[in-house]
């Protein structure tokens, strides 16, 4: 009998959910991914979860590998004792839910939940490009732009369990609407939602237009690039961190929007506060929120 701890990672989203078994080195041993109908009820997606969890339990026995807990992140605010999600922006019939409350019932192991930056985080910070870092920030530019900021190995949680609304801090106050409703979000500038509006291409297709040679798709890349540094500068002089890690479909552009990012951060940081920070790709690519959410439920 294998005596090692596994323990389920769940990452939630508004279009699928990635599950897996992972064990206390990060090593994911039995994964599974299920598209996720965002339309339905609180009690459907519910009841999905809870079914795909058990699937994966099953098969984790037959592999005789030992799980203690499971860890669940996604988006969302969630309230103190995270039993309720407050609001969750893509997953809308569970804004106000028992969603939470009603898994915890309905497993027999012990079950964490937590938000999806945080998941993120957690992984990149144990596992990933976060180790030994004292003040980091870990950040994911897909379609929006999210962030936990990590000081000495624990996660920042000012209020719903999150470190703010990095991708919604203010880069260009006269610019454009923001989804959320405030005004020149970075989200508007650096994400794959910017780079749709700027350049007419999904990230997908920017990347391909790229490596063809596009210098338009080049020149949109950068330009989007750039706005992410000035965001980081904005965060280091809130938090100060040593090192930025960046994952997500955008950052998997690659070293264009990196080397954007890091002229943009020289550009328009305070010198003092930028000159050392290091700007870093995500090492554990799209398993970090899952592998995260694990991680997060063998350290109870
Ligand atoms: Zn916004």
């Amino acid at each position: 009998v294998n005596a090692a701890r596994y323990a389920i990672g769940v990452d939630l989203g508004g279009q699928s959910a990635k599950l897996g078994v992972v064990d206390a080195e990060g090593i994911v041993h039995v994964r599974r991914q299920e598209p996720i109908d965002a339309a339905q009820s609180a009690d459907a997606l519910a009841r999905g979860i809870v079914q795909q969890i058990g699937e994966l339990q099953k098969e984790a026995s037959r592999c005789e590998l030992t799980i203690v807990g499971i860890g669940v992140v996604m988006p969302g605010y969630m309230d103190e004792a995270r039993e309720k999600l407050l609001f969750a922006a893509n997953l809308p019939t569970l804004s106000g839910s028992s969603f939470l409350a009603d898994i915890r019932k309905q497993v027999r192991l012990p079950i964490r939940f937590d938000a999806d930056c945080n998941g993120a985080a957690f992984g990149e910070l144990h596992f990933g490009a976060g180790r030994n870092v004292e003040r980091l920030i870990v950040v994911t530019v897909g379609t929006g732009i999210g962030g936990s900021v990590v000081i000495g190995g624990e996660i920042l949680r000012i209020n719903h369990h999150i470190s703010g609304s990095l991708g919604h801090i203010i880069v260009d106050a006269k610019g454009e609407r923001c989804t959320c409703g405030a005004r020149g979000c970075l989200e508007t500038k650096a994400s794959g939602r910017a780079i749709e509006r700027i350049g007419g291409m999904s990230g997908e297709e920017i990347g391909r237009a790229i490596v063809a040679g596009d210098a338009d798709a080049l020149r949109v890349v950068r330009e989007c690039g750039w706005w992410l540094g000035a965001g980081i500068a904005s965060w280091c002089a809130i938090y100060m961190p040593q090192r930025m890690v960046i994952g997500g479909g955008i950052a998997a552009l690659g070293e264009h929007y990196f080397e954007a990012a890091r002229a943009g951060l020289r550009e328009v940081g305070q010198p003092h506060l930028t000159s050392t920070v290091e700007i870093v790709p995500a090492a554990l690519g799209p398993d970090a929120g899952m592998i995260g959410a694990a991680a997060m439920a063998l350290s109870v």
